[in-house]
């Protein structure tokens, strides 16, 4: 969609006054700028405010809180016809310094441009780009979603985060920091969820110091603070997983199942040998992993599709499914958040 370009119908005399000045320089985060001042002052009333403020046409106009790239964004956006959709992480930031600057001086129509060019991107779901973002334009993106009230795509980003912390493409320790629901002006109930994600992503990488008592807080870039909730989930975890391994999820039998007594036991065993016997290439306290290589292994597992009537396994596994959901919704917990 692309959003015309507002005529200029303003022609108060300070509209007037401001053009007249044509160009003048700017200093940007210690940089010298060249601006068409014209240009500023047709979309933007607090840039006619700065350039009255600064009347002195020799002197430079100092602008605080954007960096010369932003800046240098913000021109550039104003010269073009429409916002492309991002195609790499030069082009997401670049769009996004259009939002974020526009919105600052007020030129609603760049605003909504790049705003709708962003919602858009992110609500195609596929976009490479930003499935493979930085977290910093991820928080940057979840703020727009969270003003313009659009909980599909704010829910949409906040499962993109997890995934890609569990998969470490993206870094927990910055997760951790800018996660914790104090940063935010929101419902913390959904950042206690990631953060509880961004310690678990953490309890797995110290996982093997962990298992052999050794000390974590040594070279971490956790504080101590944050080493105590890795600890309690770690703790946490391992007794969740005996409790699953020793326990097999109850499920439904079918009207066919003709020996439900026998029908359960094979479900049992084969869970207890596939969970004790290390047939799960994960640590024990990797609850998510495990359940899921689980799921798997029984799936496929030639001695329950024999012994088992197909309606009485499917419900078992999908009782397994449902287990790896819940730890999936209630992880923060294990982290005592
Ligand atoms: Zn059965």
């Amino acid at each position: 969609m692309t959003i015309p370009h507002p005529s200029t119908t303003n022609s108060s005399p300070t509209h007037r006054k401001c053009i007249g000045l044509k160009y003048r320089t700017f200093v940007v985060d210690s940089t010298l700028r060249r601006v068409n001042v014209a240009v500023l002052c047709e979309n933007s009333a607090v840039f006619r405010r700065i350039v009255l403020e600064n009347a002195d046409p020799d002197t430079p106009i100092v602008l605080h809180g954007s960096t010369t790239r932003q800046f240098d964004h913000l021109l550039w956006s104003l010269e073009v016809n429409s916002m492309p959709q991002p195609r790499d992480e030069g082009d997401l930031e670049r769009i996004l310094d259009v939002e974020e600057l526009s919105r600052r001086y007020s030129i609603y129509y760049l605003q909504i441009r790049a705003e709708s060019a962003l919602l858009a991107a992110i609500a195609e779901g596929t976009n490479t780009t930003i499935m493979a973002c930085n977290t910093h334009s991820l928080v940057r993106m979840l703020r727009i979603t969270m003003r313009v009230h659009n909980e599909t795509l704010f829910s949409f980003l906040m499962q993109l985060w997890t995934w890609r912390l569990h998969s470490r493409e993206l870094d927990h320790v910055l997760a951790i920091r800018m996660a914790h629901p104090s940063r935010w002006d929101y419902d913390p109930l959904p950042f206690l969820k990631l953060l509880g994600h961004a310690f678990y992503a953490a309890m797995v990488v110290m996982e093997p110091k962990l298992s052999r008592g050794q000390h974590i807080d040594l070279d971490s870039q956790l504080t101590r603070a944050e080493i105590v909730h890795v600890r309690c989930g770690y703790h946490s975890l391992r007794s969740w997983w005996d409790q699953i391994a020793s326990k097999a999820p109850a499920y439904m039998h079918c009207p066919r199942c003709m020996n439900p007594e026998r029908c359960s036991y094979v479900w049992r065993i084969r869970i207890q040998w596939l969970a004790e016997n290390d047939k799960i290439p994960f640590p024990k306290v990797d609850g998510i992993r495990r359940l899921q290589e689980l799921h798997r292994l029984l799936a496929a597992d030639s001695f329950l599709i024999k012994n088992m009537p197909e309606t009485c396994r499917h419900s078992a596994l999908q009782e397994l499914l449902k287990r790896k959901e819940h730890l999936l919704k209630t992880v923060h917990h294990h982290f005592d958040l």
